[in-house]
């Protein structure tokens, strides 16, 4: 190991989601600096950064906005205690944000991160039912293919699968129902001719057990980490239809999706639903610092509105609640988003990538592939008739991304999943190569 920086990250760090004993033979590579959608290691190597360091970064690194406007803010003020204390940073973001969301979503709660924002919708849904006198509902209802996260909370809702199966035992009872996982669907249906049969467990369970559950949580339109699957519009508006109908909240957590990541500032603007609450994270800085919200309806918070000795307070907060230089990446991200007219900037680089990706499905071992905005995925397969998938022992996804470094992409495969998850700042050029030598080494690794 000739660099003397890796060998002291051997010695002293602990990378996420990294079993560490393969940093022997792949060591992480150092990254000095990054412009635009490349990422610059320290030995002269560069990579196409196509998942947005972990779907986070959406006008492209090094953006000259973004660092103006945390520059200025920092010649003010870094941090502040949120709780009687307040900042024009946090109210601008918290009154933009109402502007641009679903319109009954109008209080804003900061914390700083994705899993914070999903425990805040939670325990504000649980909390909620207690005071408003119906304190027997307390269960939560999640997709069995679904991630909101890694803390316990977040976790209990989501899927039990390689992330968090070795914490099973210590997640609070949920209800889970099946995903819309259109290329092996549960109901095993065919989307040309399916009626949506994959909500009826959902309503069959929420008329049943509809008095007992809280809320239900979604990721609307792409469950991203479960394996970038890709549902139909008309499924979330169902999905929200049903809670409405047996008085269960609504929680669509955007955390990968919001941000223009799917086309639309927000993913469940296609189906155009109000939910009960709105998680949001990932990219709403650009991938600059870590800031989490969770947007509700006057009519929760009113529920938390009251003399103080009748307890109904909301007693959560985390330390770097709304933090000022995070706030005002935020505002700058949005700002970007309105001088640029980043959506409509986007529109011809959905349809070159969704071709892209179109293109790759006849290729040996792909067995689906799907898209919404700029996010792309690409399902290898063993069997492409029985749809088989590789062994989780086999590693296909580590061979494609090997393979990907060689040809200076980042490509991070969830398990058999490759798939793209691009910073809306790529260009026309960017986007043609990537695809370009995307194809590449699926053709080569699967040779
Ligand atoms: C990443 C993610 C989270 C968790 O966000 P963190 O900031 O990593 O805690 C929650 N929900 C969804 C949908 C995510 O993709």
């Amino acid at each position: 190991m000739a660099d003397p920086w890796l060998g002291k990250d051997r010695s002293y760090i602990w990378h996420p989601y990294t079993q560490m004993k393969d940093c022997r033979t792949m060591p992480p590579i150092l990254i000095e600096k990054a412009q635009g959608l490349k990422l610059y290691a320290s030995d002269g190597s560069f990579y196409y950064d196509t998942i947005a360091s972990w779907w986070c970064n959406v006008h492209g690194h090094n953006h000259p906005v973004i660092k103006k406007a945390i520059k200025k803010q920092l010649d003010s003020l870094e941090q502040v205690l949120f709780a009687g204390f307040t900042h024009k940073p946090a109210i601008q973001l918290a009154e933009k944000l109402v502007r641009i969301t679903p319109k009954n979503l109008t209080k804003i709660f900061f914390s700083d991160n994705g899993s914070t924002a999903v425990e805040v919708a939670l325990k504000m849904s649980f909390q909620y039912w207690r005071n408003t006198g119906a304190a027997k509902k307390r269960l939560f209802v999640g997709l069995d293919r679904g991630y909101h996260g890694d803390t316990i909370g977040a976790m209990s809702v989501s899927g039990i699968g390689l992330f968090n199966e070795a914490f099973a035992p210590l997640f609070f009872p949920t209800l889970k129902v099946p995903s819309p996982y259109c290329y092996r669907c549960p109901m095993g249906k065919d989307r040309s001719s399916c009626r949506l049969d994959c909500v009826r467990p959902l309503e069959t369970l929420l008329r049943e057990r509809g008095k007992e559950i809280a809320a239900l949580i979604i990721e609307p339109l792409v469950m991203a980490a479960g394996g970038m699957i890709i549902y139909p519009p008309e499924y979330l508006a169902k999905v929200r239809e049903l809670t409405g109908k047996f008085n269960v909240h609504c929680i669509v957590d955007e955390v990968a999706t919001g941000f223009g990541r799917t086309g639309t500032m927000f993913a469940c603007e296609q189906a155009d639903i109000q939910p009960d609450f709105m998680c949001l994270s990932k990219g709403i800085t650009s991938g600059y610092l870590p800031l989490g919200v969770t947007l509700t309806t006057k009519r929760v918070f009113e529920a938390f509105y009251a003399d103080y000795n009748l307890k109904k307070t909301f007693y959560h907060g985390h330390t770097y609640t709304a933090n000022p230089l995070a706030c005002a990446a935020a505002n700058a991200c949005l700002d970007i988003f309105q001088e640029q007219a980043t959506l409509k900037a986007v529109k011809p680089l959905i349809t070159m990538l969704r071709a892209g990706i179109e293109d790759m499905r006849s290729l040996d071992y792909v067995g689906d592939v799907r898209s919404a905005g700029m996010i792309g995925a690409i399902e290898l397969v063993k069997d492409k008739r029985k749809k088989t998938p590789f062994s989780f022992k086999e590693r296909i996804g580590l061979a494609v991304y090997k393979n990907g470094l060689k040809k200076n992409l980042l490509l991070r495969p969830l398990g058999n999943i490759v798939y793209f998850f691009l910073p809306l700042g790529v260009t026309r050029d960017e986007l043609a190569l990537i695809l370009e030598r995307s194809r590449e080494v699926l053709c080569e690794t699967l040779a």
